[in-house]
């Protein structure tokens, strides 16, 4: 089968790095267009980019010249890793102009009629495209499939089996974020040196939202949120990648820890199945060991798809505690985009254009 032709909007930041190096030799996604601000549009990605990941940038994207994120771009689909206040129209733009959009932004996360996609949690979501596709787009074939807030998948992903076995009435979530999350420059390095900064803008929003989105029923064409509540505060730390989140929940019913952890080892889910090229052997690693997770030690677990779990106990408020961890640019970010583009792929949403 011939490659899927992927555009990236935002490819010089933080994430559009994340999703060059992670779709380097990908089997279905070859890149064939790259797109970011006026700063760096007309030249040369290796001019217009300081490659902040380890390595070098992919050898057939250095000589590729920068557009403006406007359609036509060269390409069937494409991933967008655009700051959340400029790409609510241009992303809207190219679906108009038939292009599916994955992105990352938060912009259209919760319009109802975007699926907000954690392939292992909630892939029947993808049905609200269904009733809108045909209405929008050049032939029918734009649409917009976001993925999570970077806390928020962790968060989703972990009380997913949670919510099947034994329900869930209560979520209180306090975060540790990496500095990586505030793409870059990210945070002045004098704000945060031996600091802790206990505000990220409209990031408790977010989780609180969204992962009650997530793991909201399908009723018809739209999705039902989750109707327990989310309580989010989030602190940034002084940490390059991975985010850390210590949950207190409340069960609908009563259970043992060990059923808990054999709950969140056990787990595995569609994409697991159907042998998605990103989708991690197992979605949720427990470890036992009293100090991890630990953002340096696990935030790679699962080529970085993994959210690995641990401390897990009884908490004398909510019944329930457990520390999660994933890393925020792959599983939060562009992994999480490029999973929701295999299962795309695997569901027949994703053809070449002519
Ligand atoms: P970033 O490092 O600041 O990169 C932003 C990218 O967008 C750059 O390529 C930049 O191009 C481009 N851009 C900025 N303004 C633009 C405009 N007006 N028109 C076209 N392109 C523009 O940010 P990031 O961390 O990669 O985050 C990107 C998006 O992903 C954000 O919406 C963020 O909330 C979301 N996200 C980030 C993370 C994470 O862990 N970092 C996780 C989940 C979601 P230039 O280089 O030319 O300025």
């Amino acid at each position: 089968m011939a490659k899927i032709r992927v555009g990236i909007l935002g490819a010089t930041g933080a994430v559009g790095q994340r999703f060059l190096q992670l779709l380097e030799n990908h089997p279905h996604f070859v890149v064939t267009a790259l797109a970011a601000s006026d700063r760096s549009q007309g030249k040369r990605y290796d001019a217009a980019c300081a490659w902040r990941l380890p390595g070098d940038a992919p050898a057939a994207v250095r000589g590729m010249v920068v557009r403006g994120p406007e359609p036509p771009l060269d390409c069937d689909v494409v991933f967008s890793s655009l700051p959340a206040d400029v790409a609510g129209p241009i992303e809207a733009g190219f679906a108009r102009a038939g292009y599916p959009v994955i992105s990352n932004s938060a912009s259209h996360r919760m319009d109802d009629q975007v699926p907000l996609l954690v392939p292992e949690v909630n892939p029947a979501h993808l049905a609200v495209l269904d009733a809108c596709r045909g209405g929008g787009g050049a032939e029918g074939r734009g649409f917009i499939v976001t993925n999570p807030n970077c806390s928020a998948v962790m968060i989703a992903l972990a009380l997913a089996p949670l919510a099947a076995r034994f329900g869930v009435e209560a979520v209180i979530v306090t975060t540790l974020q990496a500095l990586s999350g505030a793409g870059y420059p990210g945070v002045a390095s004098l704000d945060i040196t031996d600091n802790v900064v206990p505000f990220i803008a409209n990031e408790e929003d977010k989780i609180e939202r969204e992962t009650r989105k997530i793991l909201g029923r399908l009723n018809g064409g739209h999705v039902e949120p989750a109707s327990f509540a989310v309580s989010a505060q989030c602190h940034r730390v002084n940490v390059v990648d991975g985010h850390l989140a210590a949950l207190r929940v409340r069960l609908g019913r009563s259970a043992e820890p060990a059923e808990l952890r054999e709950t969140f080892a056990s787990f595995s889910a569609l994409p697991q199945q159907l042998g998605l090229h990103t989708a991690p052997e197992h979605p949720i690693l427990v470890r036992d060991e009293p100090d991890r997770p630990q953002p340096r030690l696990d935030r790679d677990a699962g080529r970085g798809m993994s959210v690995t779990v641990g401390r897990i106990g009884r908490d004398a408020v909510l019944g329930h505690r457990f520390v999660a961890l994933s890393h925020n640019t792959i599983r939060g970010a562009a992994g999480a985009a490029i999973l929701n583009a295999e299962l795309l792929l695997a569901k027949g949403y994703l053809t070449g254009r002519e």
